[in-house]
C-alpha cells in the first residue's frame, strides 16, 4: 500500500471553493464577490503606478539575485518601522525594534507565534476578535498554542460590540495573556474603534500586562491616510504596551504574490532585541532560511524616494476613495430598488469588505438561485466594483426587502 494511503482529502478552502464554484457556473450574469484584491475599473487586478515605476528603476540598476540575510533587507526594515510607527518613535530612536523582513504578513505571524511559544513568558493563549480573519485560527493551531475569542461584533446590530469587548478583555482574558488587535479596517465586519476607545483599549490592555499582536492588513484601508490608521499601533506603542506587529504591502502596494511583509517586535532594551532577532533568526532559518528580495526591495524603493512616496500615497487615496463610493453605489442601489432595510453599515465600515449582515439561507440563496458568489459570514468585497452595473436587479432585491 501507498505511505499516503491514510491521508484524507483536507477541507476545503472557502473562498477558493467560491472562485472555483463561480468560474464553473454557466450563468452568463454570474459575479464573484469573494475576492480580497483591489481591481480598477476595467474590471483588472489593479498594479500600481507607483510600482511600475519601481520596478523600472530596478531593472536598470543590473542588481544580483544573491541570497539575503535571513532577517532581510535593511533599509526595507527600517521604512516598514517608520511607516507602522511614525518618523519621531522613541522606540525606533532608541533601536529597540526587532524587525525582520518577512513572508508578507502570514508568514509574519507564523515566526511570530513560533517565537511566543517558545520564549514567551506569559500565557500563551492568543485571544481573536469573533470575527476575525479566517486564517488566524489555522495558523495558531498549527503552531501549537490554543487560542480563544472576545466579543467584537453584533450580528443583530450589524455593529461592532464595543462594551461586549471592553468587558471580555476585562473579565475573560487573564493577565499576561496574549490579544490579537486588528490594527485598522477590521477584516472581515469593517469596524473599528474610535480614539477614545483605542485609548482606553491600551490602558486596560496595558493593566492587564497582555502581549498585543497588531495585525496591520489594511494599513491606510480605513481613513486614506496612513498617519491617521497608525494611531491605534502608535497610541499603544507610545503607553508602553508590548507589541508584536505584523505588516505587509499586499494589500496597500498591491503587492499581493510579492510576500513583502515585515515583523516587529517591541524590546525593552538593544541587548533584548538582539536577542530576539537571534532567536527569531533560528526559527526564521529553520523554516525558509531566507525571505524573497524582489517584493521588499519594491517596496524600498517606494518608501525611501520621497517622490515615489508622494505618488503612492496619491494613488492609494484615490484608490480608498473609490472604495467608498463604490460603498455609497451600493446602499444607494439597494435602496432604489426598494429595499426597505436599514444599510447604513456599509457606508459607516471601512476597508476592502462589506459585511452585509444577510444570513446564512439568504447567501445560500443568492448563490443557488441567482449566481452571485459570496462568503457564507456574508462578507462581499468591494474590491471588484460589481455594483455599478446592477447586477443583482431584478434577480435578488426580494431577499433584501
Ligand atoms: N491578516 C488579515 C486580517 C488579512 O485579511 C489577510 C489577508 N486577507 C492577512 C492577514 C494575510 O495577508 P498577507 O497576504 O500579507 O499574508
Amino acid at each position: 500500500a501507498s505511505f499516503w494511503s491514510k491521508v484524507e482529502l483536507g477541507p476545503p478552502d472557502p473562498i477558493y471553493g467560491l472562485t472555483e464554484a463561480y468560474k464553473a457556473c454557466k450563468n452568463p450574469k454570474k459575479v464573484n464577490l469573494a475576492i480580497g484584491t483591489y481591481h480598477d475599473d476595467s474590471g483588472k487586478a489593479y498594479v500600481l503606478k507607483c510600482v511600475r515605476k519601481a520596478e523600472k528603476l530596478l531593472d536598470s540598476m543590473r542588481l544580483n539575485k544573491a541570497y539575503p540575510t535571513a532577517l532581510g533587507n535593511e533599509r526595507y526594515r527600517r521604512l516598514c518601522e517608520e511607516l507602522a510607527l511614525g518618523r519621531d518613535s522613541q522606540l525606533m530612536k532608541n533601536g529597540v525594534l526587532a524587525s525582520m523582513q518577512c513572508i508578507s504578513r502570514t508568514g509574519a505571524l507564523r515566526v511570530a507565534l513560533d517565537f511566543i511559544k517558545s520564549f514567551y513568558a506569559g500565557k500563551k493563549v492568543v485571544y481573536l476578535p469573533n470575527p476575525t480573519w479566517g486564517n488566524h485560527k489555522h495558523l495558531i493551531r498549527e503552531t501549537g498554542l490554543a487560542y480563544e475569542q472576545y466579543r467584537y461584533y453584533d450580528n443583530k446590530t450589524v455593529d461592532m460590540d464595543y462594551r461586549g469587548m471592553l468587558d471580555d478583555i476585562t473579565q475573560k482574558i487573564p493577565n499576561d495573556a496574549v490579544v490579537l488587535l486588528h490594527g485598522c479596517a477590521h477584516n472581515p465586519s469593517g469596524h473599528d474603534p474610535s480614539r477614545t476607545q483605542w485609548e482606553e483599549l491600551s490602558d486596560l490592555i496595558k493593566q492587564k500586562n497582555l502581549l498585543v499582536i497588531f495585525d496591520l492588513a489594511y494599513h491606510g484601508y480605513a481613513s486614506g491616510h496612513f498617519e491617521v490608521d497608525a494611531y491605534a499601533v502608535r497610541r499603544f506603542v507610545e503607553e508602553g504596551n508590548k507589541c508584536v506587529i505584523i505588516q505587509s504591502f499586499a494589500k496597500n502596494m498591491g503587492l499581493y504574490g510579492e510576500r513583502a511583509g515585515c515583523l516587529i517586535i517591541t524590546a525593552e532594551s538593544v541587548e533584548e532585541k538582539r536577542k530576539i532577532l537571534s532567536q527569531c533568526e533560528e526559527i526564521i532559518k529553520s523554516m525558509y532560511q531566507y525571505p524573497p528580495i524582489h517584493g521588499a526591495r519594491i517596496v524600498e524603493k517606494i518608501l525611501g524616494d520621497t517622490g515615489l512616496k508622494a505618488e503612492w500615497k496619491l494613488e492609494f487615496k484615490l484608490m480608498s476613495d473609490r472604495l467608498m463610493s463604490i460603498r455609497r453605489t451600493l446602499k444607494t442601489k439597494l435602496q432604489k430598488e426598494g429595499s426597505i432595510r436599514n444599510w447604513d453599515h456599509i457606508v459607516k465600515q471601512c476597508g476592502m469588505f462589506c459585511f452585509t449582515g444577510l444570513s446564512k439561507p439568504q447567501v445560500k440563496r443568492l448563490i443557488d438561485d441567482h449566481s452571485i458568489f459570496l462568503s457564507t459570514t456574508g462578507r462581499i468585497s468591494i474590491g471588484v466594483d460589481n455594483f455599478r452595473a446592477g447586477f443583482w436587479t431584478p434577480r435578488s432585491t426580494t431577499l433584501f426587502m
